[in-house]
C-alpha cells in the first residue's frame, strides 16, 4: 500500500495532537474533514490582505476580493467539469443547496399529485426539504427501497418512475453505509422518463472524481467542509436552463438587476441565487482546498482510500461478534458496524477514551437506521490523510473495547 496518508498528514496541523494522552486517530471524516495549512493560511490571507465586500466596490481591495471570489467559482466549475461558472452558485453547504432546489424548482415545477423520488439512503437534508415541498404542494414522496446488501433496488426504482415524477434526488454515496449508488444509471433512467436529477455529492466529492458533463446531472450539491475547506461554504451546481427557469430563493442585495418599490427584476446567473454578502473568504478558501486535492489527484486519492477501506474491512473481521453493515459491490469513504448487541454509543465513547474519534448514532439518516432495525451504528470514515497506522491503532483500541464489553 502506498502510504499517501503518511506523506500528507504533516499538512494538517490538527492531526498532530494527543487526546487523553494518546495520539489522535481521527476517523470522523464523513462528518467533517480537517484542513490543510494552505487552506487555513488562505483564510488568514483574505483577512490580512484584501478583505473588502465584493461586487459593489470601486476601490482596489474590493476589486481584488471580487476577482478572487469569481476565480474561486471558476475553480469549482473546473473541478466538477461544469459547462461554465454561471452554473455554480455558492451556498452555505449541501443542506442549503438542496433547500434552494426543493423550494425554487418545486415552486415552479411541482404541483398537486406530482411525485418526488428519494432513496432509503438519504441524509435528512435530502429528505426533509422534499417533504416540506410535498406538504406545501400536496405532492407525494416516493422512496427507492434497498436490497439486502444495502444497494438500491434498481428494479423498484424503475417501477417508481412515472409521468408524475418531477424530481429524483439521491445521494452519490451513503453517509452511513458508504454504498456508492449507480448515479449514471439513475440519471439515464430518470432522463428517459423526462425527469431531472439532483445528486447529493456531500460524501462523494472528496473521494470520487465527478464529471458533471459526462454524468449529465441536473443538480449536484456538496459542502466545502467535507473536502478540506472551511465550514459555511458549499456549492449548488445546476444546469443553466433549470436555474434560469426557477424563481429566486432569497431576496436582497446582489440577486437583483433593478429595484423600484413597484417592481424588481432579478440578476442573471450565477448571482440570481446569491442574495446578500456571500462568504467570499469561504469560497476563496474552498478553491484553495480544491487545488490541494487536484495537486494530489482525485483518482490517486480514490485508489489510496479504496485500498485503506478494504484493509479496514478485513481487519474489522478479526474482531469478535463484528457485524459490518451492508455488503455492496462499491463502497467509498465509510464503514458502519455494530459490536455484538452493544449500543453504538458505548463503543464510540470507549474508543474516544483510547484516542479514536468515530461517529455513532443515526448519522442524520433515521429512516435508513429504522429500515435496518438497529439503534444506530458505529461509523469510521476516511480521508486522504488517514494511514494504515490509524487503522491499526483503531483496531487495537476496538479489540480492547470488545474485551471490555463482550
Ligand atoms: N448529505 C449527506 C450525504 C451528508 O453526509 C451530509 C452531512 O453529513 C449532508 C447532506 C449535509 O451536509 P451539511 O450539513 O454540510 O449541509
Amino acid at each position: 500500500m502506498t502510504e499517501l496518508g503518511e506523506q500528507l498528514r504533516g499538512d494538517f496541523p490538527l492531526l498532530k495532537q494527543t487526546v487523553y494522552g494518546k495520539p489522535l486517530v481521527y476517523l470522523d471524516n464523513a462528518a467533517t474533514t480537517q484542513k490543510p495549512l494552505s487552506v487555513i493560511n488562505k483564510l488568514t490571507e483574505v483577512y490580512t490582505s484584501y478583505n473588502a465586500n465584493i461586487h459593489r466596490g470601486v476601490h482596489h481591495l474590493s476589486q481584488v476580493a471580487t476577482q478572487a471570489h469569481e476565480d474561486a467559482r471558476k475553480t469549482v466549475a473546473q473541478f466538477l467539469h461544469a459547462r461554465s461558472e454561471e452554473e455554480i452558485t455558492f451556498t452555505r453547504g449541501t443542506t442549503e443547496a438542496i433547500n434552494l432546489v426543493a423550494q425554487c424548482y418545486g415552486e415552479r415545477f411541482v404541483n398537486e399529485g406530482d411525485e418526488i423520488i428519494v432513496s432509503t439512503h438519504e441524509h435528512h437534508s435530502n429528505i426533509v426539504p422534499w417533504q416540506m415541498l410535498c406538504l406545501r404542494k400536496k405532492a407525494v414522496l416516493r422512496v427507492i427501497p434497498l436490497l439486502p446488501n444495502g444497494e438500491l433496488d434498481m428494479q423498484a426504482y424503475s417501477a417508481l418512475l412515472n409521468e408524475r415524477t418531477r424530481m429524483v434526488a439521491v445521494a452519490h454515496v451513503s453517509n452511513v453505509l458508504g454504498v456508492v449508488n449507480p448515479i449514471e444509471q439513475i440519471i439515464r433512467m430518470a432522463h428517459a422518463n423526462g425527469t431531472p436529477v439532483l445528486i447529493d455529492g456531500a460524501q462523494s466529492v472528496a473521494h470520487i472524481s465527478v464529471n458533471l458533463q459526462a454524468l449529465d446531472a441536473d443538480f449536484f450539491v456538496f459542502s466545502g467542509h467535507k473536502i478540506y475547506a472551511p465550514t459555511g461554504i458549499g456549492v449548488l451546481y445546476g444546469k443553466a436552463d433549470w436555474l434560469n427557469a426557477m424563481p429566486p430563493y432569497q431576496g436582497g442585495g446582489e440577486m437583483i438587476a433593478n429595484v423600484t418599490f413597484e417592481k424588481t427584476t432579478y440578476n442573471q446567473l450565477p448571482y440570481k441565487f446569491e442574495a446578500g454578502t456571500p462568504d467570499y473568504a469561504g469560497s476563496i478558501a474552498l478553491a484553495e482546498a480544491l487545488r490541494y486535492v487536484q495537486a494530489i489527484g482525485i483518482e490517486r486519492i480514490a485508489e489510496y482510500e479504496h485500498q485503506l477501506l478494504q484493509y479496514a474491512e478485513e481487519r474489522l473481521r478479526e474482531i469478535p461478534q463484528m457485524r459490518i453493515l451492508a455488503a455492496p459491490a462499491h463502497r467509498s469513504g465509510a464503514i458502519s458496524f455494530l459490536l455484538g448487541t452493544q449500543h453504538p454509543y458505548d463503543v464510540g465513547m470507549l474508543l474516544d477514551k483510547l484516542g479514536v474519534a468515530v461517529r455513532t448514532g443515526h448519522h442524520c439518516a433515521q429512516p435508513l437506521i429504522d429500515h435496518l432495525g438497529i439503534p444506530g451504528t458505529v461509523r469510521i470514515s476516511l480521508a486522504l490523510y488517514t494511514t494504515k497506522q490509524d487503522i491499526d491503532a483503531f483496531i487495537k483500541a476496538l479489540q480492547q473495547v470488545a474485551d471490555m464489553l463482550l
